[in-house]
């Protein structure tokens, strides 16, 4: 239950051991396309260049980068959190010239200061962070974002690594032209192989760059000979990973996407309701809680590295404590894919209770397993 990666279930592990064939054998081509049909589902997208990139999300999260952003490109991104951070190097290392769109950690952003940014910079790219695991705040507003950035013939990339597969994302619906992911959060799935879709106005600024694309390896416009029709060699792709991501969104088909989103709002809110009837506080408004990513505020005076230590060696659980201007104020509770089931909740209160108790901290666990249960029923 920390951050990723999420437990994976049993139907995704056996998939990973089947036995490798060539990545240009017919029936290797036969899980490509299936691969990028599911895909295409979890995503809610139409987007014919929609592909599993080798590599963790931040490959992904690089591809959409290096080949979205041109060197003199003015790039837009948000500081309110670990991963927007990680877009101002990305998209400095494209030659990106950076500009911010400012919000608290813990919060998401406004779509005024966007309006006002974009209005200030004119930025070719704007890059913000759907599921900010860093601080447990969900991005709301995204279609007001989108229409901001497209009133001003910018392009959108939406980070969705801790959202695919776990809350509400219409890739299509909200038109963001492009959206990566990784495997190993809500999808449920070994990390090595991650989600990335671009629409056409996405690929059509690739295709017209004037300088080629920085990195080779993640070049989609070479990429395109193995996943679009020539399937022709441009690395080997990592056939494991691909068994495993094809199994996971499998998983996801047949429970249906909205009913996963529910499940974890189900999940996620029982865990919620819980751990505030133990006395403990969220620290995401309702407004921008993710579901997927818990952040709770911890005591005065509690030490969050001893509690995860304890959670972890003694009761088998695992939880992250807080980042940057959250180290030391927040837990990180995941609850992702697979991970959100009610079991765990359950495991989960007394756990905290007794990692608290360990600091001379009393937390009511009766009251908090009271309102899991009673969430669970109502839910
Ligand atoms: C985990 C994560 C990433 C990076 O993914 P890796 O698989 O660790 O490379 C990027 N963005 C967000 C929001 C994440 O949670």
């Amino acid at each position: 239950m920390g951050p990723g990666p999420s437990n994976v279930p049993s139907r995704v592990l056996q998939a990973m051991s089947t036995p490798l064939i060539g990545h240009l054998d017919p029936a290797f081509i036969e899980i490509m396309k299936e691969t990028q049909d599911l895909l295409r589902y979890a995503f809610r997208t139409e987007n014919r260049w929609t592909i599993p990139v080798s590599g963790t999300g931040s490959a992904a999260m690089e591809a959409a980068f290096t080949n979205l952003v041109e060197p003199g490109d003015v790039v837009l991104v948000p500081t309110n959190g670990y991963f927007g951070a990680r877009m101002d190097s990305m998209a400095r290392r494209a030659g990106g010239e950076v500009v911010y769109v400012h919000a608290p950690w813990g919060e998401p952003l406004d779509p005024d200061d966007v309006r006002a940014a974009f209005a200030m910079h004119r930025p070719a790219v704007f890059g913000f962070v759907h599921a900010e695991t860093s601080t447990g705040a969900l991005q709301p507003h995204v279609p007001d974002l989108t229409a901001i950035a497209h009133e001003h013939g910018a392009l959108v990339i939406a980070d969705t690594v801790t959202s695919l597969g776990g809350v509400e994302l219409r890739v299509d619906e909200w038109e963001i032209d492009v959206a990566y992911s990784g495997g190993q959060k809500c999808l449920s799935c070994s990390p090595g192989a991650s989600p990335l879709t671009l629409n056409e106005t996405a690929f059509e600024k690739v295709r017209n760059r004037a300088e080629t694309v920085r990195s080779w390896y993640l070049d989609v416009g070479l990429l395109e000979s193995y996943w679009g029709d020539d399937r022709s060699y441009h690395h080997t792709a990592p056939i494991t990973a691909i068994y495993g991501l094809r199994e996971a969104l499998r998983l996801v088909a047949e429970e249906g996407i909205e009913e996963r989103w529910s499940r974890h709002l189900r999940i996620a809110g029982a865990l919620k309701a819980g751990v505030q009837a133990m006395g403990l506080e969220m620290n995401a408004d309702d407004e921008f809680w993710l579901p997927s990513l818990n952040a709770v505020r911890i005591p005065e005076g509690s030490d969050a590295k001893a509690l995860c230590r304890h959670l972890l060696l003694t009761h088998g659980i695992e939880i992250a404590g807080g980042l940057g201007e959250l180290a030391g104020k927040i837990i990180r509770i995941g609850c992702m894919g697979h991970s959100a089931q009610p079991r765990n909740v359950l495991a989960l209160l007394p756990a905290l209770g007794d990692g608290f108790a360990r600091q001379g901290i009393t937390l009511d666990v009766g009251a908090g397993l009271d309102a899991v249960s009673e969430a669970l029923r109502a839910g």
